[in-house]
């Protein structure tokens, strides 16, 4: 999802610092990993070359759930005496979160993997987690052999363990099963963002998209108990976050697996509910699974941000039936219905695969008109990537490259004319917007409204970084909006 020209989410930052803090602690809620023994190990890696012992080098690839699992095993390592650092030069431990959703973010991984070819390793312990881990299996030891543990994300639960095997010495250690019920939770998450916290509440995906290769590599959907969810909340509103994020590949499929069986709906008015949360936000939203009570909750609280990411894919039903997604052009359009007949309005994103196979002119036609149809207010487009492990992957009439690489260029063109308009209609309006970044240039600040626009805009005052302000908007192209403080 990160990797699109179009979406309303990191484009709109350029030219201005994010900030990553690197500040956000915060405390989990179950104690469901083994500590014993820990700091022990953590400080009885061998002597390295540039690197302190027991430091460790994460980098993650892919989306917000693999940002938010590397938050969490970040929490695991700390807490097993380790010390985060910037390079892997200076780390005992290297660890790559990894993605697999198309094949460009796998074959990162493993260009790399190959860098340490040349440095010979010198000792670290290099680890390879998440998708590609999962869908490369043991195959990433022949491939590197200096690497010494692979896990993909339904083992992480395990990670303890598996780490005391590798730092006891053990060069091959696996995490690789992936038809679990257990969920992540840590004792410690260690947080990118100081303002706004991700938490995942459901995980893996029961459904069968037959260009996906997510249910192999994350395993079936888990929902995490409503209350530990929300005792979590409480505690990221006591540690200062006003902003949570609920994740999941298909978000509202959650079912609480405790007797109060709480709705989606009901959790996130829950959450909203908790005293020092101002902003809640929800993403991947499934259509199937788009009820009307989730609709009426974020009409009933405006703490519930108005704006729902619902991928379409396809505009063609016949497209759809082939990608196995569950609902057809018609039924999508009903949604969408539903959600325009808010009484605030909601923005909606989307995600669009072109060129799957079988994909013919008039079928892009239909995208292009489902695109005029919704007018979306951002799309994240890209061209179908065959991937292991997934049926699509022996359709014949394969769409060649070149032309799939057509079909996204007219596609963008379409949606960026649509969000020029939108973006343009909006000057002169007032939003609230939570500040998140400063520019290198002096007095211009960035951040988020509700409706998940960035926004970047001038103002005199100091330290407004994590504060909510209101600001006026005064100009705006495809990817964002530009304005003034507002009183
Ligand atoms: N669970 C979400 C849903 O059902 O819409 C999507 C999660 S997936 C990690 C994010 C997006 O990646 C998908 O919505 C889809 O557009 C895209 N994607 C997944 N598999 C793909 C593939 N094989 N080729 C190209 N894009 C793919
Ligand atoms: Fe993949 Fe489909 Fe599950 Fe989304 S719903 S994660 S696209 S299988």
């Amino acid at each position: 999802m990160l990797n699109c020209e179009l979406g309303m989410g990191k484009t709109f930052d350029i030219g201005l610092e994010r900030l990553t803090g690197g500040s956000g602690f915060s405390i989990g809620t179950s104690l469901s990993t083994e500590n014993v023994g820990v700091e022990a190990s953590a400080g009885e890696l061998g002597t390295l070359r540039g690197a302190s012992r027991g430091t460790f080098f994460l980098e993650t690839f892919g989306c917000q759930m693999n940002d938010h699992d590397s938050e969490k095993v970040a929490g695991v390592l700390l807490s097993r005496g380790y010390r985060q650092v910037e390079s892997p030069e200076s780390a005992s431990l290297i660890l790559y979160n990894t993605c697999s959703i198309r094949e460009k973010a796998a074959q990162k991984v493993f260009s790399r993997l190959g860098e340490f070819r040349v440095k010979q390793n010198e000792g670290r312990i290099i680890g390879v987690l998440g998708c590609v881990a999962q869908q490369e299996g043991e195959g990433i030891f022949a491939r590197a052999p200096w690497v010494s543990l692979v896990c993909g994300s339904a083992s992480y639960s395990k990670l303890p363990e598996l780490l005391a095997q590798v730092e006891a010495g053990n060069q091959r250690v696996t995490g690789l099963d992936n038809d679990t019920d257990e969920t992540f939770e840590t004792e410690m998450t260690r947080r990118d963002n100081p303002w706004r916290a991700y938490l995942t509440i459901i995980e893996g995906c029961d459904k069968a998209c037959s260009y996906c290769v997510v249910p192999y590599t994350r395993g079936p959907e888990r929902s995490r108990a409503s209350d530990s969810i929300l005792r979590e909340v409480r505690q990221l509103a006591e540690l200062g976050y006003s902003e949570v994020q609920l994740l999941g590949q298909t978000v509202n499929s959650y079912k609480d697996p405790t007797a109060r069986k709480m709705r989606f709906s009901e959790l996130l008015l829950a959450v909203a509910d908790e005293p020092g949360i101002r902003r809640v936000r929800f993403t991947t939203s499934h259509p199937s699974e788009f009820t009307q009570d989730i609709v009426n909750a974020i009409d009933a609280q405006p703490k519930l941000c108005n704006h729902v990411h619902m991928p379409v894919q396809s505009g063609s039903t016949k497209v759809l039936r082939a990608m196995q997604r569950t609902y057809t052009r018609e039924e999508y359009l009903v949604r969408i219905a539903m959600i325009r007949g808010a009484k605030r309005a909601i923005s909606i994103t989307t995600d669009i695969i072109v060129g799957f196979p079988g994909e013919t002119d008039e079928d892009l036609a239909e995208t292009l008109g489902l695109l005029d149809a919704v007018q979306y207010d951002g799309v994240f487009a890209f061209k179908y990537s065959p991937r292991p492990h997934t049926p699509s992957l022996a359709m014949s009439d394969a769409v060649p490259e070149e032309e799939k690489s057509r079909r996204l260029a007219l596609l963008q063109e379409k949606q960026r004319e649509i969000q020029s308009k939108k973006n343009s209609s909006m000057a002169g309006e007032t939003f609230e917007v939570l500040v998140s970044g400063k520019s290198r240039r002096e007095n211009q600040w960035s951040g988020h409204t509700s409706c998940h626009r960035v926004i970047n805009f001038a103002s005199q005052e100091a330290a407004l970084l994590g504060k909510y302000v209101q600001v006026r908007v005064t100009g705006a192209t495809a990817n964002g909006l530009a304005g003034e403080r507002a009183e």
